[in-house]
Order: structure tokens, then C-alpha cells, then sequence
């Protein structure tokens, strides 16, 4: 065993050199073809000086290239840095110097300003073509990723992900997803952030599978390739669930060939997982997170019917326990061994006996199945009482005028904090003393918000996840 996930084009390139393994606008590559085009870009990053521990970082949307620099760079034992082409100048510059790439690959629409060298991926990419450059054996705990976390809490964090934790989230989809080489992945979600390059593209290409790439996600683009390709599995957060069941095509689509949907990464409101039932679909709750390549838990697509909102059982190969406060520790072999350049944040990150925080409140049900409650840093303390806003916030998704909410904690003279409701209304206006009494029906006084902005729309990372820390600013200044 020499070459850790860069090797896994070559493979295929043997099993099944004729299949097609990317689809990219009207353009198709095989097995054959990536190898090929993987070693050609491998012998000229090794030409251009880098070596085993290097980085290699990628700025552009998804894309062919995006694939080939990911091969190619862990082929050589170099290390791949995968950078969100959404941030502004300082914070791209923040990881910039963090990882210090020696080569960055970026499209015509994203240059890095200050990158030393670079690679355009131009309109003929893919080129070239050739054999394997001669390069040491990579060892299967060597870093292969430095990804950095959407940065929902603060600054994003660099979590190095090895070969091997690639490899053992790989494994634990494999066994917790009946994936075949005859599935038909389409790709939407940014490839920079977790869970669509490691719960869907890198599966999907051990299987020998086809990975249909989009450069961004437009809903009716994807519904028409869903038909065009007979798309089989796809990975998406909430919000874009929400926008493809919004489309106009939604109801028209043939969307009969659609058989794992996989949703997570951010809260899942039941009310959508509904939806997606009424048009005869399953949303499959996953939860995970960029530090554990990404996958901790799932939920069957067999068992959502009858257990809506879970995020499901531990995946095969991870362990995961609460601690006394209800904090979800995780233990395995995808977990990553740290961020870069960040020994306080690593250690901060383990327990004394070497169990992963994640930050994330959970309950576990009956039979096992565990319910993702909120992060530590949203709760709120409301007279006395703990308030988790995801379960508001749930509750709030479920009224038929509202589109979206968020709920944060702000502090409050008579409770010591209260509950600030920001909401996106659907068709009609929502009324705050409507959803008030709405609440009230559902929820424990307490937990019901007493302040209510309608907004148009919610501030998100990239990733799309709503982004409290500018809510609180928005809060505070207009205090
Ligand atoms: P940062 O760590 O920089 O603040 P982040 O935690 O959002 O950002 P990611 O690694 O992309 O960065 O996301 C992981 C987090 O997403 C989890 O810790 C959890 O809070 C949330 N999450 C993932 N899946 C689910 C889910 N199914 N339900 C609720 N929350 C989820
Ligand atoms: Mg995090």
C-alpha cells in the first residue's frame, strides 16, 4: 500500500478504466482519463518543487480541477487545502499565511492576491496526461487535508484530516449506505467544505460510481439534471432542500431515480423532512462535522418515517458518548489527530482520556438513536431554565407563514436573558403574537421568544448555516 487516497484514480483506472467517474457541464471523464490527467498534474507540482507535507490549497468552484488537485496532491504526499471561495480578502488571507500553500490552483473568477505560485485552471483543463511521478510512499496517518470548519462559533479552524481519517469515513458510509458502482452522485453542495467531498465524491469514486459536478447549486439546474442523468444520491443542508422544494419544476420533476438523500451539517427542520415525504422522498439525517472527516451519526433512509428529526445511530466504526452535561464526544478512527498550528485549540478539543468535544448538546432515545439538541454556545439561560434555540427554532419552521427563524439568546433586565426570534416569512406575513400563541401551544413558557425582527433573509457561512454571531452584533447595536 503506497499512495493513500492519491492512489485511488490508478485503482480504478485498472477495475474500471472505461466508466465514467466526473460529468462536468456536458463534458464526461473516466476512470482512465482521471488517472491520467491526476499523474500529468502530479509531475508538475512535483516540478514546481513540492514535496511530501507540502500544501496544496484550491481556490474555485466545484470543478473538475478541484478533483484532479486533490488526487494529485495526496499522490505525492503533499497536503490539500481546499479554501472557501466565498470569504473576503482578510479572511482568505488569514488561511493563506495559516496554511502557507507552496501551490495554489485557483479558476480565472478567484485569484489569491500574494500566492507565490499558482496554477489557473483555464478553459482547457483537463490536459496533458502521463505516468505517476516517482514519489515515496505516503504513510496512511500522514495528513492529506487541512480543511478549514465554516466558522459558525468564530474564526474558522484548520482540522488536519489524514489519509486514514479519510479512509475509515469512507469505509463508514460504505457500510451505513448501500452505495454501488452504478450510482449517480450529484454533486451541488461547495466541495471545500466537508460533507459533499467526503460523504459523497471520494464513496462514490472508491465504488467506481459517477459524480455529476455543478460549479454552484441553481435548483432547477439541478432538478434538470436529476432527471437527465437519472441522479441515484446527493448530499445537501437544509437550506438547499428547502430551495430545490421551492423550485417551480418541484412538482413536475421525474425524480423516481433519487434513492439516498442525504441532509445535514445544520439543523434539519421536521416540517421539510415532511415535505420530502409527501413527494415520496427521504431526507437521511446525518450528523457530523468538518474535526471527523465528517461522519458521527445517521439515520437509515428506512427508519426516517418513524423516527423524524433523530440524526440516527453512531456510524459503524466510531464510537460516541455524552458526557455529564450532555456534550457529544466522539472517539474513532476518523477523527482528526488536530488544526494546524493550533496546539491550545487541539487540546482544548479532547477529553484528559482522548475523546473529541464536539460542542454539540445531544439526547439519546430508547433505542439509540440520538437527537442533536443544539451547540453548547447557542444555549440560553432564561430564568433559571436552559433554553436550546434549535428546538424553537424547529417549532417555529413548523408554522406555516414562516420560511425560516433563528433564535438567540440576548440578555433581558427581568429574565437574565430571553429569547430574540428572527424570522423569514413564508406567503403571508407571520404576526409576532400570532407565532407567539402558536408557540406557546407547543413549547414551555420559558422557551418561547419575546422579541421578534421579520427579516428577508438570515446572514449564513458559506456552508449554509445561519450565522448567529451577526445576529448578536445586529442585537447589541441596535441596543
Ligand atoms: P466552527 O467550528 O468554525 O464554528 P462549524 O462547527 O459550523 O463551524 P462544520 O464543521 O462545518 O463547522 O460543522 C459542524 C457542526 O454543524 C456541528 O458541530 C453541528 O453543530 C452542526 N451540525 C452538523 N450536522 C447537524 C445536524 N444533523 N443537526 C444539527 N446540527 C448539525
Ligand atoms: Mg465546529
Amino acid at each position: 500500500w503506497g499512495n493513500g487516497i492519491g492512489g485511488w484514480p490508478a485503482r480504478r483506472a485498472l477495475m474500471t478504466p472505461d466508466r465514467t467517474a466526473l460529468v462536468f457541464e456536458g463534458r464526461s471523464t473516466t476512470y482512465a482519463e482521471l488517472s491520467r490527467r491526476v499523474n500529468a498534474l502530479a509531475s508538475r507540482l512535483v516540478a514546481a518543487g513540492v514535496a511530501a507535507g507540502d500544501r496544496v490549497a484550491y481556490l474555485g468552484q466545484n470543478h473538475p480541477a478541484f478533483v484532479d488537485t486533490l488526487f494529485a496532491t495526496t499522490l505525492v504526499g503533499a497536503i490539500f487545502v481546499p479554501l472557501n471561495f466565498r470569504l473576503t480578502g482578510p479572511e482568505l488571507a488569514y488561511q493563506l499565511t495559516d496554511a502557507a500553500p507552496a501551490v495554489l490552483v485557483h479558476d480565472p473568477a478567484h485569484p489569491a492576491p500574494g500566492a507565490t505560485r499558482t496554477i489557473e485552471v483555464d478553459a482547457d483543463w483537463p490536459g496533458g496526461g502521463g505516468d505517476a511521478p516517482a514519489a515515496p510512499p505516503v504513510p496512511v496517518d500522514a495528513p492529506a487535508m487541512i480543511l478549514y470548519t465554516s466558522g459558525t462559533t468564530g474564526r474558522p479552524k484548520g482540522a488536519v484530516l489524514s489519509h486514514a481519517n479519510l479512509i475509515w469515513n469512507t469505509a463508514n458510509v460504505l457500510v451505513g449506505v448501500d452505495v454501488s458502482a452504478d450510482e449517480v452522485t450529484l454533486v451541488s453542495a461547495p466541495l471545500f467544505h466537508i460533507a459533499a467531498l467526503a460523504q459523497t465524491l471520494l464513496p462514490t469514486l472508491a465504488k467506481g460510481g459517477c459524480a455529476v459536478l455543478t460549479p454552484g447549486f441553481d435548483p432547477d439546474h439541478c432538478l434538470d439534471l436529476v432527471e437527465r442523468f437519472r441522479v441515484t444520491w446527493m448530499f445537501g443542508v437544509a437550506t438547499m432542500y428547502a430551495t430545490l422544494a421551492a423550485s417551480p419544476r418541484w412538482a413536475s420533476a421525474d425524480l423516481s431515480s433519487l434513492r439516498e438523500l442525504m441532509c445535514g451539517g445544520a439543523p434539519v427542520p421536521e416540517s421539510l423532512i415532511r415535505t420530502y415525504l409527501d413527494r415520496g422522498l427521504v431526507l437521511s439525517q446525518g450528523y457530523g462535522m468538518t474535526e471527523t472527516a465528517p461522519g458521527v451519526t445517521y439515520l437509515e433512509a428506512s427508519r426516517t418515517a418513524t423516527h423524524i428529526g433523530s440524526a440516527g445511530l453512531p456510524v459503524f466504526f466510531t464510537d460516541v458518548r455524552l458526557s455529564d452535561l450532555g456534550e457529544l464526544e466522539v472517539s474513532g478512527p476518523n477523527v482528526t489527530p488536530g488544526y494546524w498550528n493550533a496546539p491550545d485549540a487541539t487540546a482544548a478539543a479532547f477529553t484528559p482520556d482522548g475523546w473529541f468535544r464536539t460542542g454539540d448538546l445531544a439526547r439519546v432515545d430508547d433505542a439509540g438513536h440520538h437527537h442533536i439538541v443544539g451547540r453548547v454556545k447557542d444555549m440560553y439561560i432564561s430564568g433559571g431554565e436552559n433554553v436550546y434555540p434549535a428546538e424553537v427554532e424547529n417549532a417555529l419552521t413548523g408554522h406555516p407563514d414562516v420560511a425560516e427563524a433563528a433564535v438567540i439568546g440576548v440578555p433581558d433586565t427581568k429574565w437574565g436573558e430571553t429569547g430574540h426570534a428572527f424570522v423569514v416569512g413564508a406567503a403571508a406575513a407571520p404576526e409576532a403574537d400570532a407565532l407567539r400563541a402558536y408557540l406557546r401551544e407547543r413549547l414551555a413558557g420559558y422557551k418561547v421568544p419575546t422579541r421578534f425582527t421579520f427579516v428577508t433573509s438570515l446572514p449564513r457561512t458559506a456552508s449554509g448555516k445561519v450565522h448567529k454571531p451577526t445576529l448578536r452584533t445586529e442585537v447589541r447595536r441596535d441596543r
